[in-house]
């Protein structure tokens, strides 16, 4: 067995302490009262889970993005998927990337325990898919930059301290290429000048989403990450980690559902035998089952490649697509195996189905993930 395998299995069972100690309804008793699911959070942190995939000379534990996607792969499996570890966890791979020494202790190692954490800011209204489209402004001013625009969707963002948010310091029009101008700074989520409005959206509950508007908020220049106008480089860096920690969700989430579906079906019985006695039923869970293990392979694969250091875009890709699309799979016949039931809240099915079905649209959307393997895996004209 080779040190990712390790890790991964060592993961998966320190994950399940997690879960030994937090039920699926704390999580259900946070999204009806709209608190913040903190006895997962603060079980993860003391059982040392924050540190996860954050390097051992930052604060962390190490264990890669094959050990991330473990812990999260694992608390989805049990209903809980761990938003703000996730966000936390690839915000501060810019940060530690591409950052200063001084923001690596200030910003990076206070995560190592959850006590501290970061939201990613970067979606806009009107921007959307189209990162390079943002208008998000830092104009420098003396030793500060005055950032001021909007931003929508940011996860969690009431509950953290810090945002790593990505502005632009120069404008699009004013650019040879559209990934230059662009800027990240570390920027205190209740700074003056910061106004959070929580959308309406019950995807991921509890963790909320929020448009975010900022009104001359000022931000000391040693908060800007790596150098002016480079930012997309330390972006990259965590753009698959997300990925990755997203078809991870998918993945446990698919589990869940399956799961619940096969027990419920071996027991109801409306004409004496039960349900999963039919080929109607059992059939497309089994097939599934079969294609979420072959989106697992795919996912951990794509894991490994990235901790032995291969820089790979497809895999990646491929992986988001096929965990995301079996995750609503998963929900879909799993909500079809409990008929009438599948639709009441309290057998667990439909409460989780907007969170799979989400995973097709964020943090990125599948069609992008088939734009990039249709130009960067078959090589034909970018479609856009
Ligand atoms: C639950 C949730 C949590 C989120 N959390 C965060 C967060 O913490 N931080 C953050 O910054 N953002 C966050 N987001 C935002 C998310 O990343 C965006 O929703 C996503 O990037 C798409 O942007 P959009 O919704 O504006 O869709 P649009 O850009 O309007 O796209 C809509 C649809 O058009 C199609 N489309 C768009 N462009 C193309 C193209 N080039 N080719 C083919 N089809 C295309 C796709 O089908 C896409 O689904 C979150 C979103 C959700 C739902």
């Amino acid at each position: 067995m080779d040190s990712v395998e390790t890790w991964v299995n060592d993961i998966r069972q320190a994950a399940k302490g997690v879960i030994k100690q937090v039920p699926r309804q704390h999580i259900i008793d946070c999204d009806k009262d709209g608190s913040f699911p903190n006895k997962l959070y603060d079980t993860m942190s003391e059982l040392g889970l924050w540190g996860v995939g954050l390097p051992e000379e930052h604060g962390g534990m190490g264990g890669g993005v094959s050990a991330m996607v473990a812990l999260v792969e694992t608390l989805s499996a049990a209903g809980m998927p761990p938003f703000n570890y996730l966000i936390t966890g690839f915000a501060r791979m810019a940060i530690y990337s591409h950052g200063t020494p001084e923001q690596v202790e200030q910003f990076v190692k206070p995560t190592a325990d959850g006590k501290k954490r970061i939201a990613f800011a970067i979606t806009e209204p009107n921007a959307g898919t189209n990162t390079m489209a943002i208008k998000t402004f830092a104009k420098k001013e003396g030793d500060s930059y005055i950032i001021n625009g909007q931003k929508a969707f940011i996860s969690g963002v009431n509950d953290c301290e810090w945002m790593l948010l990505i502005t632009r310091t120069q404008l699009l029009k004013d650019v040879p290429n559209p990934a230059v101008g662009i800027t990240p700074f570390i920027v205190d989520t209740n700074a003056a000048g910061i106004a959070l409005n929580e959308m309406r959206i019950r995807v991921s509950p509890p963790d909320r989403q929020y448009e975010v508007f900022l009104d001359d908020v000022q931000v000391p220049a040693e908060r800007m990450v790596g150098k002016e106008g480079e930012g997309m480089k330390g972006l990259f860096v965590g753009l698959n980690p997300e990925r990755l920690m997203t078809s991870a969700i998918s993945c446990g989430l698919a589990d869940y559902a399956i799961d619940k579906a096969v027990e419920y079906i071996k027991e109801r019985a409306p004409f004496g035998k039960p349900t999963g006695s039919y080929q109607g039923l059992q059939h497309p869970l089994a097939r599934t089952k079969a294609r979420l293990e072959a989106a697992r392979l795919m996912l951990y694969d794509a894991a490994k490649r990235i901790d032995m250091g291969e820089r790979t875009g497809a895999v990646p890709s491929m992986a988001k697509l096929l965990c995301s699309e079996v995750a609503t799979e998963a929900f879909d016949i799993a909500i079809q195996c409990h008929g009438g039931y599948g639709f009441d809240e309290d057998y667990d099915l439909i409460t989780l189905l907007p969170c799979a079905r989400a995973q097709r649209v964020a943090p990125v959307n599948n069609e992008m993930m088939l734009n990039f393997i249709g130009e960067h895996v078959l090589g034909l004209p970018k479609s856009y």
